[in-house]
């Protein structure tokens, strides 16, 4: 952590306690190079839970999210950082919308990406996770990708 003060990269705790009810660890540090004293805060981050669509909860995977992106773009000229990053934007506007979501927030999410990342991959996730009531669901969608061209 850098000193607030000067910008040097070693500071010290010189005392480390309880605070919030033992919610959150409140640490005073000292820089080593101008002495400045000052306060951090450690606390848990949240953990995003996912409800499934049978009702149960899982833990948010990151890894599971960048597999099921990766599923639907095998073969596409799609780079892996691209899909990283592409999992990393859905996973922070995910929290940022709460402690908890729904495997269709998800998909939903995804599928605002990858449609302006590649459209045979696009339809192959919207497949999956969009839930198309019936075969005239999926020609639907992809009759309007074919006039957005
Ligand atoms: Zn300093």
């Amino acid at each position: 952590m850098l000193c607030p003060a000067c910008g040097a990269p070693t500071t010290r705790v010189i005392d480390s306690r309880p605070a919030e009810g033992g919610q959150t660890i409140r640490r005073r540090r000292e820089c080593e190079s101008c002495a400045h004293r000052f306060t951090t805060y450690e606390r848990v981050e949240p953990q995003l839970m996912v409800r499934k669509r049978d009702g149960r909860l899982e833990q948010f995977s990151t890894a599971k999210l960048v597999a099921g992106i990766s599923a639907a773009l095998a073969d596409r000229p799609v780079s892996a950082s691209s899909i990283k990053r592409l999992g990393e934007e859905v996973e922070a506007s995910l929290r940022a919308g709460g402690a908890q979501v729904s495997s269709e927030d998800i998909g939903a999410e995804v599928l605002a990406r990858l449609r302006a990342l590649d459209e045979v991959a696009y339809l192959r996730f919207a497949s999956v996770y969009k839930d198309f009531q019936d075969a005239a669901d999926f020609e639907k969608e992809v009759a309007a990708l074919e006039s957005a061209e």
